[in-house]
């Protein structure tokens, strides 16, 4: 499985990784603080420690597990992908996410779900992901997991005056796709130290066993109002752009 390993004590905060990943995916420019359905990744300061966030891609992810449409899902390849044709706007995912990373289009009147796809297209012809190829620090590595872990743990044992003994990501949520090594405490970086080892479904599957029904249904409707709602868009927009074609034909048409 691809996975990503972020080293804190190297990244020296250039961007150049929130560049790549915005030209990647056709993104607009700026908005470059937080994470939002235009920006994947965004580079945090803790203390003049520079640190990445975007989606972990978890093992077992809590997101896909909680949608009742199956619009997201972990590649055996590593990435957590999403398929915008799938999704009915409920959100679930959102509140699900341990590590608050999909973000919606509040904005666009056909609203996505937006977060990191880990380059999916990139890795499927064989190339690493955007963010990693610029990266010129070391900071950002590609590569298979358990080759990345080997290499986590070659870092800590080399220099256990820089690095702390841990590599996050490894155990969290029972595991994922992006890790990362410090020099300093998870917690001091922002990261959440409460995490279980557990894969979070299990949690989410525990919790939703407990909710009754009509609670669930209630949301799925919501889900399939919310559906409704931007096809009804979508269909208006279309009609729009039909009867605009139509007006600019009849135009040439009569003169
Ligand atoms: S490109 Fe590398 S060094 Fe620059 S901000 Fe991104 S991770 Fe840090
Ligand atoms: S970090 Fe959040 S959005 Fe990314 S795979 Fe895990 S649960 Fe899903
Ligand atoms: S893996 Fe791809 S989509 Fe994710 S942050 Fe890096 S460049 Fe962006």
């Amino acid at each position: 499985m691809k996975s990503l390993l972020i080293d804190t004590t190297k990244c020296v905060g250039c961007l150049e990784c929130v560049g790549a990943c915005k030209r990647a995916n056709n993104l607009p420019e700026g908005d470059t603080e937080e994470l939002s359905w235009k920006t994947y990744t965004v580079v945090k300061e803790f203390k003049g420690i520079y640190v990445r966030k975007l989606c972990m891609h978890c093992s077992n992810p809590s997101c896909a597990s909680v949608c009742p449409v199956g619009a997201l899902h972990k590649t055996s390849a590593g990435p957590v992908v999403y398929d915008e044709d799938k999704c009915i706007g409920c959100r679930y995912c959102m509140v699900a996410c341990p590590f608050s990373v999909p973000k919606y289009e509040w904005s666009n009147p056909l609203p996505r779900i937006r977060k990191c796809i880990f380059c999916a297209e990139r890795l499927a012809k064989g190339l690493q992901t955007a963010c990693a190829e610029a990266c010129q620090y070391g900071a950002t590595t590609f590569g298979d997991r358990e080759a990345l872990l080997e290499e986590g743990r070659s870092r800590i044992e080399a220099e256990p005056d820089k690095y702390i003994n841990q590599i996050y990501g490894e155990n969290e949520v029972g595991g994922t796709s992006t890790m990362f090594l410090a020099g300093v405490s998870f917690s001091e970086l922002g990261f959440r130290t409460d995490l279980a080892k557990d894969p979070m479904p299990m949690l989410t599957w525990k919790v939703l066993s407990m909710i009754p029904d009509i609670v669930i249904m209630g949301g799925v409707i919501m889900g399939g109002i919310a559906w409704l709602t931007n096809r009804k868009n979508e269909v208006s927009l279309h009609e729009l752009m039909e009867k605009d074609k139509e007006k600019s034909l009849n135009k040439k048409d009569s003169k």
